[in-house]
Parts: C-alpha cells; structure tokens; sequence
C-alpha cells in the first residue's frame, strides 16, 4: 500500500466521500503532510529544482482532486474508452509509458466525483447499444497502491457488475488487492496483471512487487471468480529473449488454478518508445540501460500522434510466432486479445 509523503487537497476534494476518508486514513500519521491547494497549480506545492527531484518528489505525492467534465478519450486496443478515475503511478519503471506525456505530472491524482464519472460513463454505454462498451481503468495509471484506502476501483466494479452493457478492465503490477476480493463483480471486470521476466523486473521496473507477489495476486483473484488476464509488457528482445519468456509462461501456467471460470486472456506489448520519452527518462535515470538506440528501429506514429520507435518489422514478426506457439502449447482454452 503506498503511504504518500504529502497529500495535496483541491479544492472541495474533502468534501466528497472519497475525500474525506483519505484525510481520516491518514490523519494521525505524523510523516504525511497536508496541503490545501492555493489555486490550480499542482506543481507549485512539490519540491524540486529539476527534473529528476521532482519526479522522486511527485512520486510520493497523492494529489485528490475533483474531475471536470471531458470527453473519454478512445483506448485502443485494450478498450472502447479510458476511464478516468485517476492519472499517475507509485512505480518507478524506467521504460514507462506515461513518461511521454505525464513527465510533468508524476504524482498519483485520485478523483473523487466517481459518481459524475460512472454517469458519464454511462452515456457512452447508452450511445453504444446494444453493443458491449469497454472501459479501462489504468489508460493512465496504476490504481492499485491507493486501493486499500480510496476503494475508487472497488465503486468502479460494483457499478459495472449492474451494468447491462459497461464493461470494465484495469492492469496492475501491483498487489494491493484484498478489498477487491469478496465483493460482487458479476464477471463484468477483467483484471489483468503485468508482468516480465526477471531480468526486466530486476533491471527496470523500480519499486513495483516480485513476479513471485504478483502471480499470487492473480491468484487470488482467479479464486474470486473474476476474468483475469496477463499483460506481458513491454517485451523486450535482448540475447536469449526467448529462453526468458519461456520460463515465465511456465511460470504464470504453474500458479493459475487447474480450473478457472474464464478463459485466460493474454495482451503481449514489444518495447516502444517516443523521441519525448526517450529524453524525459535520460533525464531521471542518465545511468539506465535502456535499448532506445534510434537506428536499430522503425518509426511509426502512435493513436496520439506521437512518433514510436518500435523494433523492426522481422523482430516484431519474430516474436509474434514465438508467443502465439508458445502460449498455445502451454495453455489450453486461451484468449490472445492482441500482440502488437
Ligand atoms: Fe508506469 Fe506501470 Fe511502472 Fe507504474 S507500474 S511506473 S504505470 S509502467
């Protein structure tokens, strides 16, 4: 459970249920400090003279805020819509994909008008009958570290567990995820873990849960009867890569139960970057080890607009294959969503 160094207040925040049992959570803990923000700038209220300080500063911040009225953004390929219930993640992975355009937002932002979400929400699901629509929870965050105390997910899969036609995902690295665990779900939410091989974890994914800690998450929510997928991302193809992802296919089909009420699904991500990314992490991490060498990839551009540095087309092809044989001789009754 992430415990933030400080909490910044936006105006009203408190005043919503969420709000105010984030105060009451964390009210008596001496090390948490409280800001009630002084007009809109966030930034204004973290340390930091650059940028390194004030992504290790922005990421022990919980900021709770109010939303105001968007349009849903699309979220191809997970999703019909993202879903925004919060923005920004406890994790430090270094390839991380909100480093493009939430570099200058690191902190976590909770959003406590779920109830206006959920509405919103629903027009999108009434524009769209008697076709399913698809929500994802973590187009822009990690949600789970705040879990434990927001309950914003647990809200979220209540409601779409009544929905006729919402349906609603989220991924996670983490592992906060017992309150999650008993509650009425009506098979409307899939929760997908992430995961790598070791060296991946070892190597980049800071301050996220073990493999070992996360398969057992996916247990336990397998036991609880929810769909539940794997997301193998970013796959990266160094020496030996095959040999690697292997073992963790073994490894994931070893701590799935035999029997499971839903198929298990896979989404499989290669390793991609932007020009922005690129220089926003040489910033942070100036000693990572990242292959983000320009020349060895192709340049696409991504949903947003964004230039994408991806592997070449053989490599991409490559590890289709490999994924595609491998998963289908491992598991039986398996869903692969997309490898991309
Ligand atoms: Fe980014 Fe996901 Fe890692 Fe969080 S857990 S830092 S969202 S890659």
């Amino acid at each position: 459970m992430f415990i933030p160094k400080r909490i910044i207040f936006e105006k009203n925040a408190i005043d919503y249920e969420i709000g105010y049992n984030i105060y009451q959570f964390f009210k008596d803990r001496k090390e948490v400090e409280f800001i009630e923000m002084k007009g809109n700038r966030i930034k204004g209220h973290i340390p930091g003279d650059n940028l390194r300080e004030y992504y290790k500063e922005g990421k022990n911040t919980l900021v709770v805020g109010v939303k105001k009225k968007i349009d849903f953004q699309s979220c191809k390929p997970s999703a019909n819509y993202q879903l925004p219930l919060l923005s920004g993640c406890v994790g430090q992975c270094q390839y991380c994909y909100l480093n493009t355009n939430l570099s200058e937002r690191p902190y976590i932002k909770v959003n406590v008008n779920i109830d206006d979400i959920f509405m919103w929400a629903n027009d999108y699901i009434e524009a769209r009958k008697p076709e399913k629509t698809i929500f994802e929870g973590s187009a822009t965050s990690d949600p789970v570290p705040v879990e434990p105390y927001t309950n914003i997910l647990k809200s979220a899969i209540e409601f779409f567990s009544k929905s006729e036609s919402g349906r609603f995902r989220f991924v996670t690295k983490f592992t906060d995820i017992d309150t999650l665990l008993d509650i009425e779900h009506n098979g409307h939410t899939e929760v997908r873990f992430s995961l790598n091989t070791e060296k991946i974890i070892n190597e980049y994914e800071k301050r996220t849960p073990s493999l070992e800690k996360r398969l057992e998450a996916s247990r336990k929510i397998i036991e609880s009867g929810y769909p539940m997928g794997f997301l193998i991302a970013p796959v990266f193809l160094y020496d030996n890569w095959q040999k690697d992802y292997k073992e963790l296919l073994f490894k994931m089909k070893e701590s799935i139960p035999e029997k499971t009420a839903y198929p298990i699904t896979f989404e499989i991500i290669s390793h991609r970057y932007t020009a922005k990314a690129k220089s926003t992490i040489s910033e942070i991490f100036p000693e990572n080890t990242l292959p983000m060498n320009d020349e060895e990839r192709v340049c696409r551009f991504g949903q947003f607009g964004y230039k994408k540095f991806m592997y070449k087309n053989d490599e991409i092809n490559e590890m289709k294959e490999f994924f595609i044989k491998e998963i289908e001789s491992i598991f039986d009754g398996n869903v692969i969503k997309y490898i991309i």
